[in-house]
């Protein structure tokens, strides 16, 4: 699932495959670009910030609005991902139905799938897009006291929801809220008035994405292996890690959440 660890690592992957090159093609599969062209556009950088990816790009010489700096903003929600591939080399990793952008260049060719929001807006109004988030969890201005401060700020929403919130902190998804939750041994439901250490709450969860930085398979356990990944996260019904109850699922808010109910007691 992208989270916010899976959204760095695309960024990582895109700044290593277009960075400083000149874009000798592009093909836009949405409405909103079907027009737009970026032949000879230059990458200048890629970077995230919380779930948003953002591919920052320089016009050519004399573009027709007068400005130069753009970015390519994408977000890879539920089941969205960008590829890298070398010229020649089959786009295999999706169907092609699926793909919604095309970017290339003399060495690299970036394939985005099934991508949500893609606009391409100047450098300058970026924080229209992305100025509503929270602290980024794996920014490099990440900043647990705003995050804290943030969260504390709506004391009756339940922590479920809050940590999902990306206003509140930006990069939590499902699998790490439901994981950080367990392992702080917090209900969902808790409101977050009565969770006892928030701090250590956000702190973990910044440990938990920043560990799994860099590959692609996340892990809140320690173990890669398949079914071994996760303590609560997808498992329900299954016997709780520590305690052997059996983990439940239920809906929280628009998501659903899993959650042991012996090692989660519920507090209010
Ligand atoms: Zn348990």
């Amino acid at each position: 699932m992208p989270e916010g660890d899976t959204v760095w690592n695309t960024a990582r992957v895109l700044q290593r495959a277009l960075a400083g090159a000149r874009l000798t093609g592009s093909d836009f599969r949405v409405p909103r670009l079907a027009a737009t062209d970026l032949t000879g556009w230059t990458v200048r950088e890629s970077a995230s910030r919380g779930k948003h990816l953002l591919l920052r790009l320089t016009a050519p010489d004399g573009p027709a609005d007068g400005r130069r700096d753009w970015t390519l903003h994408s977000h890879l929600r539920m089941e969205g991902a960008w590829r890298a591939y070398v010229p020649g080399e089959r786009w295999a990793a999706r169907p092609a139905h699926l793909i919604r952008a095309v970017l290339r260049s003399p060495g690299a060719v970036a394939v985005g799938y099934h991508l949500h929001e893609l606009a391409l807006v100047p450098t300058a109004e970026e924080e229209s897009l992305v100025g509503h988030l929270g602290p980024d969890l794996l920014g490099p201005d990440w900043d647990p006291d705003e995050a804290v401060r943030r969260l504390a700020a709506h004391p009756d929403k339940t922590i479920g929801e809050a940590l999902l919130d990306q206003r509140n902190l930006a990069g939590v998804g499902n699998l790490y809220k439901c994981e950080v939750l367990f392992l702080r041994g917090i209900s969902p439901w808790t409101p977050v008035r009565a969770v006892p250490d928030l701090p250590g709450t956000v702190a973990l969860a910044q440990r938990l994405l920043a560990a799994n930085r860099g590959r692609w398979t996340q892990s809140t356990t320690g173990s890669l292996h398949r079914g071994q990944t996760s303590y609560v996260y997808g498992r329900r019904a299954q016997p709780c890690r520590r305690c052997g109850t059996a983990i439940r699922k239920e809906e929280l808010g628009e998501r659903v959440t899993y959650w042991c109910p012996a090692c989660q007691p519920e507090r209010s």
